[in-house]
């Protein structure tokens, strides 16, 4: 978290901080939410923090630009889109194939670079311990070849189906549509939306994952998506069905709010693509020893070693309201650790 933020949030007091030892490597800790929501408000600050990831070569802005090119090439290379009639599927055929080849590349690449060719080596790792070659939790008893499977079969499967779903109602009419160069508070809007939608999907993934929680939806549901204690590249989308069904349903606020095909495209692809990056492992990604781009999420990374806390993200206070918050330290640790004896406890056999 940038140090405006930590400026603005103070720090621990006069305690030292001491941060949570069992890392290879973290960021400053304590964590600290973004201060996009602080109070009492300060809208420059949290102008300035949303626009923050927009100005720098972030996950966002790669997200947005593999949104618009996915955009240019369905609407201007295939026919009917939104067609539901018989011969006139192809468009669902063409946004199958390129949602399996963009989690190929994305996941493939990222994964081959941190982990087969070991390119930066441990630098910037958070857990340096290997991936589980040989684990019977797994799927084929290995994280990897798990991870891969659950994300190009169930993973594509609901990201194709919700992305069908609503263009297929924004083109008959069932979902409100929203153009570029209607109106200019419609145009403002539009522009808009791009950084909203990260705003919904935290807001979004707080409670839909504290839901998942729940121990008989966990045993039945998430804890596929923990087995990986340690993570790569693949486990972002490593999930239950179920779970995808619900994870990437938060899409479906596009049928209350006027949006083009262009947010569809861009709010699926960012709810994907975010949790490949946020799962790498690695905090940024080095080429010739510079940070190039921000990738992992230590945030999350906490909440799959410790699990019973940082359900959302550092975008919304939700899990410091609610007493969830792991901020990196010794103290966050024993905090959770008794969190999760007394869950335990009171509820015996879950
Ligand atoms: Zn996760
Ligand atoms: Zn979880």
């Amino acid at each position: 978290m940038d140090s405006e933020a930590k400026k603005i949030q103070g720090d621990a007091g006069d305690k030292p901080v001491v941060a949570d030892p069992k890392w290879d490597w973290h960021p400053d800790v304590p964590l600290v939410n973004s201060p996009i929501f602080i109070w009492p408000p300060r809208p420059l600050v949290s102008l300035k923090s949303l626009a923050s990831n927009w100005i720098e070569l972030t996950g966002r802005v790669v997200f947005l630009v593999a949104a618009i090119l996915s955009w240019l090439l369905l609407t201007r290379t295939v026919e009917n889109v939104g067609s539901f009639n018989a011969g006139e599927l192809g468009w669902i055929a063409h946004i199958y194939i390129r949602n399996m080849l963009l989690l190929i590349v994305m996941a493939g690449a990222i994964h081959l670079y941190f982990f087969r060719y070991s390119r930066q080596g441990k630098e910037l790792q958070f857990d340096a311990r290997p991936l589980v070659k040989k684990g019977r939790m797994f799927t084929f008893s290995n994280q990897v070849h798990d991870n891969v499977f659950w994300s190009l079969t169930s993973g594509v499967f609901f990201w194709t189906f919700w992305e069908v779903v609503l263009l297929g109602a924004q083109a008959n009419g069932l979902a409100p549509l929203l153009a570029f160069g209607d109106s200019v508070a419609g145009s403002i809007w539009f522009v808009a939306m791009f950084v909203l939608i990260p705003l919904w999907y935290s807001f979004f993934f707080y409670w839909v994952h504290r839901a998942l929680h729940w121990p008989p939806l966990y045993k039945r549901v998430h804890a596929l998506h923990h087995r990986n204690i340690n993570l790569g590249p693949w486990s972002g989308m490593a999930m239950h069905p179920v779970e995808h069904l619900i994870y990437l349903g938060s899409v479906l606020i596009h049928f209350v709010v006027p949006s083009s095909p262009l947010h569809v495209i861009f709010h699926l692809q960012f709810n994907v693509l975010i949790s490949i990056f946020s799962h790498s492992g690695f905090e940024s990604l080095l080429i010739d020893g510079k940070k190039r781009i921000g990738m992992g999420y230590f945030f999350h990374q906490l909440h799959h070693r410790y699990f019973e806390c940082n359900y959302g993200t550092d975008e919304m206070p939700w899990d410091k309201w609610f007493g969830t918050f792991h901020d990196g330290t010794a103290d966050a640790t024993a905090m959770v650790k008794e969190r999760r004896r007394q869950m335990y406890t009171a509820k015996p056999g879950q």
